[in-house]
């Protein structure tokens, strides 16, 4: 029977592992990561799975089933430092919940495959490089510009996952466990305040936002703070502040929409001069490629005019860039009924953090994504939390997805 209130304790057990006074410790490629690794390795011991770890070191167990077409459960173990205990665990340990489920149901032979997997370094916090692990099973890895990254105390990433026994040459391997792979499912934390100020615990997830994120440096003219009057002054800092409002406005006519510019550098950056250069960041996310795409032309237009009130110009460059990466439309239809008949509601919304989920989807597979409501809308914080309650009822709520999505897989292998 399936018993959320295991995965808690689980949850909690891992919490006590691998977290100190500052919260989780989780980071990918470090002892403490393996530690939790290895606890969750001997959690599978009591179970009829096969398991072991890919190319790019993720960990892969399989309950094989009458069918080869394997539904996948998963999220990843690490955390960035000084983490919460729920975030990607929850989607691991859940998972687990389900898969020993399935197999008590079926006496260790389910009607498909059942597989769960751990991705390896999801949030890249040491290197820099979210989502290596799904990126090596989608095919989208970048081994060239990775293998370089080094970390705060310059060692390699290449030199790190050898440590772990992963050679980052072999990533390619990775794509074999996509073979027979059916459909991929995800719970996680939502990381955000949405579901808690519409007071639900579970919300379905429609996909990735598509990210643009561009350098925007507006240049003007440095000058004596106390001889330059105000109408003869080129203020680059001026002309970014603008911006700064204006992109609120471009953001609000959609609803789902964010943009934020999170980084403001003013040069000579002293207190007796006007600003001769001033650099910003902007990062503009959303669901729909062509909004996003109007959403950043409006921003180069608004950074134009700005340029031009304040006698100053504006160079632009693009730093990072991903497309929306929406799932699929079938299982977006079954995770709604699983959340509506677990808690009533359905609430449909997309996630403006990328997951694993996205890197699978970019691997042309079947995805869909469960959230369930963060206290506070806090999360890569100790203070991040979940209601129990609302934790048991994603367990539940994952579990009848899972088994929709079975039935699903059934259907069109006929
Ligand atoms: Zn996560």
């Amino acid at each position: 029977m399936l018993d959320p209130k295991r995965t808690i304790a689980e949850l909690k057990e891992l919490r006590a592992l691998t977290a100190d006074e500052h919260g989780a410790q989780r980071v990918a490629w470090t002892d403490t990561w393996l530690r939790a690794r290895e606890w969750f390795a001997q959690k599978l011991s009591s179970l009829p799975v096969e398991h072991h770890l890919d190319a790019a070191g993720n960990r892969w167990v399989t309950l094989p089933g009458d069918s080869e077409k394997a539904l996948v459960l998963g999220s990843h173990l690490d955390s960035v430092p000084n983490g919460g205990w729920l975030d990607g665990a929850l989607g691991v340990m859940a998972g687990l919940e389900v898969m020993r489920r399935f197999a008590e149901q079926y006496g260790g032979r389910p009607p498909v495959t059942i597989r769960l997997v751990d991705f390896a370094d999801e949030e890249g916090a040491r290197f820099g490089r979210s989502l290596l692990g799904s990126s090596a099973v989608a095919g989208t890895d970048s081994i060239a510009a990775d293998r370089v990254r080094k970390d705060k105390d310059g060692i390699l990433l290449e030199n790190a996952l050898r440590r772990c026994g992963v050679e980052i040459d072999r990533f390619p391997e990775a794509q074999q466990e996509r073979r027979n792979m059916a459909a991929y499912l995800e719970l996680h934390i939502e990381q955000g305040p949405v579901l808690e100020s519409l007071d639900l615990p579970l919300g379905v997830v429609l996909g990735t936002k598509g990210v643009e994120r561009h350098a925007i440096t507006f240049h003007g003219q440095e000058a004596h703070s106390g001889s330059t009057p105000m109408h003869q002054r080129h203020d680059a800092l001026a002309a970014a502040a603008k911006l700064a409002l204006e992109i609120r406005n471009i953001a609000g006519a959609h609803p789902d929409a964010v943009c934020t510019i999170g980084s403001v550098k003013t040069f000579p950056g002293i207190v007796t001069a006007v600003v001769g250069r001033c650099e910003t960041t902007l990062d503009q996310r959303d669901l729909s490629a062509e909004v996003l795409a109007r959403m950043w032309c409006e921003a180069k237009l608004a950074a134009e005019r700005f340029a031009a009130e304040e006698k100053c110009s504006v160079e632009w460059s693009r730093i990072w860039s991903i497309e929306p990466l929406p799932f699929h439309p079938e299982l977006v239809e079954l995770c709604a009924k699983a959340v509506s008949e677990t808690c009533g509601t359905a609430h449909r919304l997309p996630s403006g953090p990328l997951h694993d989920a996205a890197e699978i989807v970019r691997g042309g597979i079947p995805v869909v994504m469960m959230f369930v409501q963060s206290l506070r809308g806090i999360s890569h914080n100790k203070i991040e939390d979940t209601r129990e309650d609302h934790l048991e009822l994603a367990v539940a709520a994952l579990d009848r997805l899972a088994d929709s999505t079975v039935e699903w897989i059934l259907r069109n292998s006929q």
